[in-house]
């Protein structure tokens, strides 16, 4: 079955993109969430993250997101040790999951898989963009946050002009409905290059 990466910065409209896939019926991983889950969810994991973090990581098994956000979005290291840690159980995590599915392709939805290498391990990507202001104005009224916490946010993120020579595909989200248009033809190629990786 054909593996496909769904990535973009923050506020860029990955997940709005995901829900239009899922809708036209693609099974779609949330690499974010799962990711949240299993730093809970998985002792090990949960373990590791405690020694790297300290106790003030996790209330009882809940992830104290603030605490974490504090440490890591502006100490890059700590950040890219906390990564080595998820990303393997989230990698792992993604394959059985896309065994377990019956479809000519599977999308994995993630935020810095061309950051983190994960691309390297899929077999197309699609790249959502938008104008940096539009991304941070669309977080800011999502998330109820700060411009400066997206920033800081972003930070850690590749700017597009990095991740577009290496897409398959770009989605440029401006204007939702020409979104999902487009949406539906990068879906209708994927369609076609998995039938002819069947042959
Ligand atoms: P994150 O990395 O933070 O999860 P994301 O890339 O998944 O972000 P979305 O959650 O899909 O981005 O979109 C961010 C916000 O912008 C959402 O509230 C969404 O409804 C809104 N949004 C998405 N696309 C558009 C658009 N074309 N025009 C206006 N608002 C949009």
């Amino acid at each position: 079955m054909m593996r496909v990466g769904l990535t973009g910065g923050i506020g860029s409209g990955k997940s709005t993109v995901a829900n239009a896939l899922r809708q036209l019926g693609v099974p779609v991983y949330d690499s974010d969430r799962r990711a949240r889950d299993l730093m809970e969810g998985e002792d090990g994991l949960r373990a590791a993250i405690t020694e790297l973090l300290g106790p003030g990581a996790y209330e009882g098994k809940t992830l104290n997101r603030p605490f974490i956000a504090s440490r890591v979005f502006d100490d890059p290291s700590m950040l890219e040790a906390l990564n080595a840690l998820v990303h393997p159980v989230v990698r792992a995590d993604f394959e059985s999951w896309a065994e377990g599915q019956s479809a000519p392709y599977v999308v994995q939805e993630a935020a810095v898989l061309f950051e983190n290498g994960g691309y390297r391990g899929l077999d197309r990507m699609v790249l959502v963009t938008a104008p940096e202001d539009e991304r941070i104005r669309r977080v800011m009224l999502r998330d109820g946050v700060s411009r400066e916490a997206v920033r800081s946010r972003m930070r850690n993120q590749w700017g597009d002009a990095k991740k577009i020579p290496l897409a398959d595909f770009v989605i440029r989200n401006t204007e939702l409905q020409q979104t999902l248009r487009d949406t539906r033809k990068v879906h209708r190629e994927l369609l076609q290059l998995a039938g002819n990786a069947l042959n």
